[in-house]
């Protein structure tokens, strides 16, 4: 049978470090350290000061589904077979708000602020997206 990949996300230069804390298993967002900020997605300068310098700082990975939606007709022809899924805005205790895919949770059951969990899939060895699970 005829397959077609799916699009990975695009590793650009400042977001390196994001993706090599997922393939070690852990989220990080650049903090800037003029005014401690949290940025994401990463970024050359904080939004909030505009300063350029930052760290990396580890997230907690807990957090409460802020939005969902779930897909019945995918636009990209490599979905077709995973619908219906979810995308789910997930909001991070520290504030930040991640985009992924609720699993071990059927679609009928997610609800605006079900506490979630990050937990990751490797997809190869450049990418391991975050995904999230319900948590207790
Ligand atoms: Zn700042």
């Amino acid at each position: 049978m005829f397959t077609i990949d799916k699009p990975l996300p695009a590793i650009t230069e400042d977001g390196a470090p994001y993706w090599a804390a997922c393939r070690e298993g852990r989220l990080a967002v650049q903090r800037c350290t003029a005014c401690g900020h949290l940025r994401f997605p990463p970024a050359v300068l904080c939004p909030r000061c505009l300063a350029e310098a930052h760290e990396w700082t580890p997230l907690s990975g807990r957090g409460t589904i802020y939005s969902f939606i779930v897909v019945h007709r995918p636009q990209h022809p490599a979905f077709f077979a995973d619908a219906p899924y979810n995308v789910a805005i997930v909001e991070l205790e520290e504030g930040i708000r991640l985009h992924g895919n609720v699993i071990e949770c059927p679609n009928e059951e997610l609800r605006i602020g079900m506490p979630v969990e990050v937990v990751f899939e490797k997809i190869d060895d450049e990418v391991t997206l975050p995904r999230f699970r319900p948590r207790p």
